[in-house]
């Protein structure tokens, strides 16, 4: 057989524990026997993140914007006890958080649903995707533990020196504020990123926010919205059919219970870490979850949503026999293949990366899955394989579809 060609690189960051074995696997076992692989290689697993002083990390996200489309395997981020395991000169920051600030992105997260995997919502028959804004409100606050009685302002001073002043609250006793923000450009670019990807995968936009309560922070979300939508958007969405749909965050929890799933949920910071945890659950867990990071100006990169799954990779250290799921990592690949492929304009590369997706489905719909999934699926007899045997399985899937 030929193998499929490819023009421009994919980056690839390699990363961590049992997903780095993984990452190994998939490559050999399911991309290079029918793909001419062409990527540039960043290795993101510790150890190399901290001979170079982090710096591989920062060449990765660079090499995106060069390239426009990354792969990224799952990464440890340093905490006291990686110190000492791995003698770190630093506690490196997460790679995730680095990458996203350099690449100025948003995380888009949807669940692959598989038959025998039943959501815990009955009527979500279509994959909810979650985006959430990545920067700022509560995750950038500043806090005072009020002592006792006194009065509490918000002042703004600007670079002239002129001031804004309104009173919080006139203390009579023990109490606490706290002050958040957030700026129009990282607004901008999170409803940017949302509009586009809506474009990009012809789903419906649904945004909500908390406007009739906050009459300026949330409603300057809405706001930023509507405009760039009117300005930029409106037109391409009516042209594809798709809708651009503002609501009060309650009214909006309500309407995504009762919904069939299949749209795009943009959400705040805070709702979108509670909600992502909430549709990542109800729809099966992370091992199950597709996550990509698109830039405002058009850069991807693709990874599995959940961690290194370091339990597993101390079995496998040990000699013991893992069953870790792969598929959400095998998704990452056939993102970025599939994106790379319609950007290059190279249909076998797209075509390829669905069959790959289908594979995956396929076999577990057949009942061959690992341990973590036969505990989620409704499955009668599932045959549960070890890592290395449920990725063989795939491809021999893989290679009745090719045929
Ligand atoms: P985790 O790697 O997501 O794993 C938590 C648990 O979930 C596992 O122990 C396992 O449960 C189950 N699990 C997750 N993925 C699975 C899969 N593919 N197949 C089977 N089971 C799976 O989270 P963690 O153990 O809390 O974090 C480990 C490391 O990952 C940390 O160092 C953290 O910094 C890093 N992390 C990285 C990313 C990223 O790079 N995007 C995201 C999150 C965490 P059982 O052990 O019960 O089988
Ligand atoms: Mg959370």
């Amino acid at each position: 057989m030929n193998k499929i060609q490819m023009k421009t690189p994919l980056v690839e960051m390699d990363g961590d524990e049992m997903t780095r074995i993984l990452w190994k696997m998939i490559k050999d076992e399911l991309l290079s026997p029918f793909v001419d692989l062409k990527t540039e290689y960043y290795d993101l697993g510790l150890e190399y993140r901290n001979e170079t002083n982090d710096q591989v990390t920062i060449d990765s996200a660079n090499a995106t914007l060069k390239y426009g489309v990354a792969v990224k395997c799952a990464t440890i981020t340093p905490n006291a006890a990686r110190m000492t395991e791995y003698n770190l000169k630093e506690m490196w920051k997460s790679p995730n958080g680095t990458i996203r600030a350099i690449l100025d992105g948003t995380v888009f997260r949807a669940p692959i649903l598989v038959k025998g995997i039943v959501p815990y919502v009955k009527n979500w028959s279509k994959p909810i995707t979650i985006a959430r804004h990545a920067y700022g409100d509560v995750y950038k606050n500043t806090e005072i533990k009020v002592p006792g009685a006194g009065k509490a302002e918000l002042v703004f001073t600007a670079e002239d020196g002129t001031e804004i002043r309104e009173l919080i609250h006139s203390f009579d006793g023990a109490g606490i504020i706290q002050g958040i923000h957030n700026t129009d450009k990282s607004i901008s670019s999170f409803a940017r990123a949302c509009f586009s990807y809506a474009v990009d995968t012809k789903q419906d936009l649904w945004f909500a926010t908390k406007d009739t309560i906050s009459k300026k922070y949330d409603h300057n979300f809405k706001d930023i919205f509507q405009d760039i939508y009117d300005k930029e958007y409106k037109e391409t969405f009516e042209k594809l059919g798709i809708e651009y749909f503002y609501t009060l965050i309650d009214d909006a929890v309500a309407r995504v219970i009762r919904s069939e799933g299949g749209f795009i949920w943009a959400c705040k910071n805070y709702d979108g870490d509670v909600m992502s945890d909430m549709v990542a659950t109800a729809y099966g867990d992370l091992s199950m979850m597709t996550s990509v990071l698109v830039s405002p100006n058009g850069v991807y990169e693709y990874e599995a949503a959940h961690g290194t799954v370091q339990r597993h990779y101390y079995k496998h250290l040990k000699g013991e026999e893992t069953s870790t799921n792969s598929i959400a990592t095998i998704f990452a690949w056939t993102g970025a293949l599939r994106k790379r492929g319609e950007l290059d304009g190279l249909e076998d590369l797209v075509d390829f990366a669905n069959k790959l997706e289908a594979a995956c489905i396929k076999t577990v719909e057949d009942g061959k899955m690992t341990k973590s999934l036969s505990l989620i699926s409704t499955c009668e007899n599932p045959v549960i394989l070890n890592s290395l045997d449920f990725i063989k399985a795939i491809r021999e899937t893989l290679e009745e579809s090719l045929k």
